[in-house]
């Protein structure tokens, strides 16, 4: 909350002219850095728009809304398309790691750009958006490495580490999510927008065309009815923000939290566990019932949970295709045998904003002032 009344008079016309420039860790003050709490949605993006909205003109302030709400256009985006997901697990778990992958989440290609943008990934858990493109590209088209790869790197050190938003932006560079189009880095690009902390020579001038035919979109299944009455709360990393769900005629009797997302830098789990146990904190301040953070993500320490408070219901914010999806899926039809049902609780903001998804991010951009109420 720090972060962001810090940042919101920051979020007009001075953030759109100056977002693209890397100043380095030491100068972050163009941009927001509220990706990790997004992320996790200790904030939602809808309050952190309405917050903008009210100190800045839409007009003004379009362009951060705009990059607020590819968080939620990519969620949707691979909602729709979760085969994408599952391919690219698939191929992290298959592809072999070369020499030259191992050089490069060393920190040792000798491209000086790219070796200090990776230190400075595994020290800060952060790199700017600018900097993530010019990574990317640099790793496909120049070292010649698996996207997947670098994405799973990202994926491990970035404390706003997003299956949709990582996966579909390192896909976007390879050139797999706009027909066609690439990303490739340019060496004058980089030298102005690190306002010439790096001046680099030697690396790829050219992008092989992309190979992946089109992927067919699914629809945004309905949101199941709510429940009533007695329920336990589930929190996973995915919202944890559960005093906004809407909680229609529920109780809450108990609230337990899933331990974070496993084999990832423990940066990462340290503020992921700090996060979760936050969440379960500020529960328990605004509703007397006990609140735990579970020892393991299996089936045994949940269905334990729900049996000590006699649950027969639990529900859990709507968790988007990812880690926190697959280990739900696991984990449901396991309850079930245990005659306990598990319920996703979809925010409105997502069931309003996902479906539009199907198409570019310039089809989706148009909707936006309908979404906000602007
Ligand atoms: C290869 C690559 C990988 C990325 N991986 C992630 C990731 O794992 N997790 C993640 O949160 N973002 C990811 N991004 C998007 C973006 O780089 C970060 O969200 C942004 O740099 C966070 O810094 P900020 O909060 O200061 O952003 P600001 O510029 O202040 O933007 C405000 C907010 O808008 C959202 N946002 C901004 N740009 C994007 C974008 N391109 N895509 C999605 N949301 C955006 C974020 O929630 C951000 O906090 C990736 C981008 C690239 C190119």
């Amino acid at each position: 909350m720090a972060a962001l009344d810090a940042f919101v008079p920051r979020a007009g016309r001075r953030y759109s002219e100056h977002r693209n420039f890397d100043y380095g860790p030491d100068d972050r003050t163009n941009i927001s850095m509220l990706s990790p709490y997004l992320r996790h949605r200790m904030i939602t993006e809808q309050e952190v728009i309405a917050r903008v909205l009210a100190q800045h003109r839409f007009g003004d302030a379009e362009k951060f809304i705009q990059e607020v709400c590819w968080r939620t256009y990519w969620k949707g985006w691979l909602e729709m398309r979760p085969s994408v997901w599952t391919g690219y697990q698939t191929d992290i778990a298959t592809l072999p790691r070369s020499a030259g992958y191992d050089a490069a989440c060393a920190g040792r290609t000798g491209i000086d750009c790219f070796d200090a943008w990776t230190v400075e990934l595994k020290q800060t858990g952060y790199l700017h958006n600018h900097a993530r493109m010019w990574f990317a590209s640099l790793w496909i088209f120049t070292l010649g490495l698996p996207w997947q790869l670098g994405a799973d790197f990202f994926f491990h050190h970035l404390l706003d580490g997003d299956p949709a938003s990582n996966t579909l932006s390192w896909r976007w560079v390879a050139g797999l999510q706009t027909a066609g189009k690439t990303y490739l880095a340019q060496a004058d690009n980089i030298f102005k927008f690190t306002n010439g902390r790096f001046d680099p020579t030697a690396f790829a001038h050219s992008a092989g065309p992309p190979s992946e035919g089109p992927v067919a979109a699914l629809p945004i299944k309905a949101a199941p009815p709510l429940p009533t009455g007695a329920v336990g709360l589930l929190l996973t990393e995915e919202d944890l923000n559960p005093e906004s769900l809407d909680l229609g005629g529920m109780h809450i009797t108990t609230v337990a939290a899933l331990p974070a997302v496993a084999n990832r830098a423990a940066a990462v789990t340290r503020f992921t566990t700090a996060a979760l146990r936050e969440a379960l904190l500020r529960n328990a301040a605004l509703l007397p019932t006990p609140a735990v953070m579970l020892d393991t993500a299996d089936c045994d320490s949940l269905i334990a949970w729900a049996q000590t408070h006699q649950l027969k219901v639990i529900v859990t914010a709507y968790a988007p295709v990812g880690p926190a999806s697959d280990r739900l899926a696991i984990l449901a039809p396991a309850l079930a045998l245990a005659d306990i049902i598990l319920v996703p609780i979809r925010r409105a903001w997502d069931s309003a904003a996902w479906p539009h998804a199907s198409k570019g991010f310039f089809a989706f951009k148009d909707k936006i002032p309908g979404l906000i109420g602007v």
